[in-house]
């Protein structure tokens, strides 16, 4: 992966849109869905392995809570912002959502309750679609933009444009 030689002492981190209107009780029946890791475009990524439909619970982004101050320091891409105080760093092979790569036009979207990520479907997904969702602007302007983003949205409309 590119290595940005920016100086900015913000470290980028994913984030969920903070005001979420979803109110439905996750936890009642936070069952994940059947979901593989394979080869994407770039990389891994996660692919459904059943149709969903709209809405649907995907999976959680697991792992350590961290204070604001600790992942400014913290290295990895693996950080997902929470809360102005609160990041989550899912580095760990067992969180298998960090799979889950960005696009531009997504079909999930990550819903921060209770100190917890939860990914969404944002619309129906097919059996072997994979699993895409916005990682945030400030994600996107440090590891994204300077090399170009490689998310299926992006690469199509490059794609028609040297046509
Ligand atoms: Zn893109």
């Amino acid at each position: 992966m590119k290595k940005t030689k920016s100086t900015k002492p913000r470290k980028p981190r994913k984030s969920a849109k903070k005001d979420s209107k979803k109110s439905k009780d996750y936890f009642a029946n936070s069952v994940s869905a059947k979901v593989e890791v394979k080869r994407a475009v770039s990389g891994l990524g996660l692919f459904s392995a059943e149709p969903l439909k709209k809405g649907d619970f995907v999976i959680e982004y697991k792992g350590t809570p961290m204070t604001f101050e600790e992942a400014e320091y913290h290295p990895g891409k693996y950080l997902f912002e929470i809360s102005t105080r609160v990041t989550i760093n899912g580095a760990s092979r067992n969180n298998t959502a960090r799979y889950i790569n960005h696009s531009c036009k997504p079909n999930c979207d990550p819903d921060v309750k209770k100190g917890r990520v939860l990914i969404f479907t944002t619309r129906a997904i097919k059996k072997g679609e994979e699993f895409t969702y916005d990682y945030g602007k400030e994600y996107f302007d440090q590891f994204l933009k300077p090399g170009g983003c490689k998310c299926p949205a992006c690469l199509s409309k490059s794609k028609s444009k040297s046509k």
